[in-house]
């Protein structure tokens, strides 16, 4: 089944003195189950292609399709249900509340949900002892590691049991071994879980972590294989 669809997607940054082609003419399809990595130098189009495919913005043309729905013609609102049901985000600079113990951070997609206390705590505890953290439930964010604020991120992505993660350069602030450990998690949630991992770096000790990995330059696609 395909999960992620683009068609010819074009996306053109506009400012008063210039325009930036940043994609331009991207067509692909990501099947359920899949780990991809994107790869290409800076300023070549990676992180707007993961804003594309995570809705987060839309493109100047084309078409990019979720779970067989066309995306085109759903209205904000819709949108926003879509990525909170369908895809989990993990950036580089965590994102995590720096007010919110990890357990909160966790539970934070679970509350926009509705999810009643109690439950959310329990499934929060159960991510986190995925991601390998567990005894750090209490720590805010200043009182973890990168690689530990990187875990909580990936759990808190997993709080709504996405079937699509993507992931925008989730090592890039970490040493080699929390690295490792991180794109360990990742692989493990695609093997055992079946979650459809898109991975955006610029690292190529990554792509032996992917399927499949997608080269992009100038905001085309110049390599894809598998
Ligand atoms: P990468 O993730 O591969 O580094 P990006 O997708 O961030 O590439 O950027 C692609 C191109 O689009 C770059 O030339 C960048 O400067 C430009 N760009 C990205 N975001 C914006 C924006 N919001 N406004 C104008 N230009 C942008
Ligand atoms: P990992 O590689 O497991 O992500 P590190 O090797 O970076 O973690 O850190 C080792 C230990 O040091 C961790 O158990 C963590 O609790 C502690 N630690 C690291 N950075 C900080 C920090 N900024 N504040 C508090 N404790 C930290």
């Amino acid at each position: 089944m395909k999960v992620i669809e683009l068609v010819d997607v074009y996306k053109i940054y506009r400012t008063a003195y210039y325009e930036v082609h940043a994609l331009d003419g991207v067509s692909m399809e990501v099947e359920a189950g899949e780990f991809v990595a994107i790869m290409g130098p800076s300023g070549s189009g990676k992180s707007t292609l993961l804003n594309m495919i995570g809705c987060l913005d839309k493109p100047t043309k084309g078409e990019v399709i979720i779970n067989g729905v066309k995306t085109s013609g759903l209205s904000d609102r819709e949108l926003t249900k879509l990525r909170r049901d369908s895809i989990g985000f993990i950036f580089q600079q965590y994102n995590l509340i720096p007010t919110l113990t990890a357990l909160e951070n966790v539970e934070l997609p679970m509350i926009f949900r509705g999810v009643a206390r109690a439950e959310r705590e329990r499934r929060a505890k159960e991510l986190l002892k995925v991601v390998g953290i567990e005894e750090l439930a209490d720590r805010r964010p200043r009182e973890m590691s990168g690689g530990q604020q990187q875990r909580v991120a990936i759990a808190r992505a997993l709080a709504n049991n996405p079937k699509i993660l993507l992931c925008d350069e989730p090592t890039g602030n970490l040493d080699t071994k929390s690295g490792r450990q991180v794109m360990g998690i990742l692989k493990n949630l695609n093997e055992e879980n079946g979650v459809t991992v898109v991975l955006v770096t610029h690292d190529p000790s990554l792509s032996e972590y992917a399927d499949r990995v997608i080269r992009i330059r100038d905001g085309k696609v110049v390599e894809d294989v598998y």
